[in-house]
């Protein structure tokens, strides 16, 4: 079996055994769920239902005007309690829909489904795009970008190829594996939608050889269902599944400098978005619930759920058994791009891939020695950038430095942080670093 790679990167312990032969469990319906306004890049939703009104499984509840943007639904039958600003995984409050479950006595399975062509061999691009953003489909694996966006390129950006980014690999997450194995059919079903909108593209199935079983259940469906999409097996290692590593690995494209996969004619979308995409053209269903990996040493069972959007943070680890008296720290998303969570009310969204829970002290506990020039963060790097270099200019408040040694394609996979000895915290200086860049460049025009 051939695999395919990208230069540079890091071994990080994956932790995935803890899930991975799992199946995609359903969490019992939450009590309550907040919907954020924002689950993505883009314009935030205005709400469309006031306190009080009754809402059913599915119905949009949150909309706005413009292209780079994305609806929201309800994701359980209820009543709207409130609509306030509460804690958001990303930092900060957020407006959101509070809704109440089964305060309607509707039953339970009712669900308001999207319009749709009934065939959608026959429908246009047009049509299937307009169904992809009625459902609030967005990046799926933490990107968050409306993915009705991704697949209406500009006329001057040809495609000829997608990928389905089934890479996966942060440490601990398996809900991208878990998909490939028990949802097969669908996702390449949803390729084939996604080919299709696209014109004429050849489909790629990425995924690391860590993921055998992925590999081997997409090859046997893929000749049974006669696709002619190429399963590509590719070298464990991180940041694989970052888009522009991935085109490299699968197709030996470069992405340039400040560029995206379209620019050389590649569009990428992860597993939950294209599953996404199928259950939303063949089903009718917008996105109201994700699977997710919740995980780490700090849980006596972890698991692999398929919970609504909104759900508390504390519901889904309540439900593997959370001992927080023992947990030191909580992150959305694996420990090497993931968020540390300091309020555990804060509600799953559509970009939660991951809840992991650890007993280990925060990065931050740990002490910070000088830099020993040992360059292993620059041989680290994926995107040839000097990390000790970008965090010594923003510590000095050279932006314009910074900008001219490549800030900006700086993709914040953490593989600098991760190899330095001396625990310096490069993906959070160079974050800073980018915003004050960006925070300079915005008031220069
Ligand atoms: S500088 Fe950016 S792209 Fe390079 S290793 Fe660090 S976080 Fe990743
Ligand atoms: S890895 Fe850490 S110690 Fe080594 S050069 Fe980079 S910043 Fe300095």
């Amino acid at each position: 079996m051939n695999t395919a790679t990208f230069s540079r990167g890091v071994h990080p312990h994956e932790y995935k055994e803890l899930t991975s032969h799992k199946p995609i469990e359903k969490l019992p319906a939450p009590e309550s769920v907040f919907i954020p306004l924002q689950q993505h890049i883009g314009k935030p939703c205005e709400p469309l239902v006031a306190k009080g009104d009754t809402v059913t499984t599915g119905q949009k509840i949150g909309d706005a005007e413009g292209l780079v943007t994305a609806p929201v639904h309800a994701s359980i039958s209820g009543v709207v309690k409130s609509i306030g600003h509460f804690p958001h995984p990303l930092g900060g409050r957020v407006e959101m829909i509070h809704i109440q479950n089964g305060s309607t006595g509707a039953s339970s399975d009712s669900e308001i489904l999207l319009d749709r062509p009934s065939d959608w061999e026959k429908a246009s691009p047009e049509e299937l795009i307009r169904v992809v953003r009625e459902a609030g489909i967005v990046g799926m694996g933490g990107a968050g970008f409306p993915a009705h966006v991704k697949l209406n390129p500009p006329p001057d950006k040809p495609i000829d190829a997608f990928i389905l980014n089934g890479c996966e690999c942060e440490p601990y997450l398996t809900a991208d594996h878990r998909m490939m194995v028990e949802n097969t059919d669908e996702i390449l079903l949803g390729m084939a939608i996604i080919c299709k909108i696209l014109g004429k593209c050849k489909g790629y199935i990425g995924i690391e050889k860590n993921k055998s079983d992925a590999i081997q259940r997409m090859q046997e469906r893929v000749e049974a269902l006669h696709y002619e999409f190429a399963v590509v097996p590719l070298e464990v290692k991180y940041p694989q599944g970052a888009e522009k590593m991935l085109v490299q690995s699968v197709l030996k494209r470069k992405v340039p400098a400040g560029g995206l996969p379209l620019d050389v004619g590649v569009v990428v979308h992860n597993v939950g978005t294209t599953l996404a995409i199928h259950d939303a053209i063949i089903n009718g269903k917008p996105v109201t619930q994700r699977v997710v990996t919740v995980t780490g040493d700090g849980l006596r069972d972890p698991k692999n759920i398929l919970a609504p959007v909104g759900a508390p943070f504390q519901d889904l680890l309540t439900y593997c058994g959370e001992t927080m008296s023992e947990t030191k720290q909580v992150f959305m998303g694996g420990p090497m791009m993931g968020l540390a969570q300091y309020d555990l009310s804060v509600p799953l969204v559509k970009t939660t891939s991951g809840i992991v829970s650890l007993h280990q002290e925060p990065v931050g506990a740990i002490r910070q020695m000088p830099c020993i020039q040992c360059g292993n963060c620059v041989s680290a790097c994926p995107m040839n950038l000097i990390p000790t270099r970008l965090a010594r200019y923003t510590q000095n408040q050279r932006y314009t430095e910074l900008v001219d040694w490549g800030v900006f394609n700086c993709i914040e996979c953490g593989s600098c942080a991760f190899v330095c000895p001396s625990s310096i915290p490069l993906v959070q200086w160079i974050r800073v670093g980018k915003n004050k860049a960006r925070q300079g460049q915005k008031s220069a025009s």
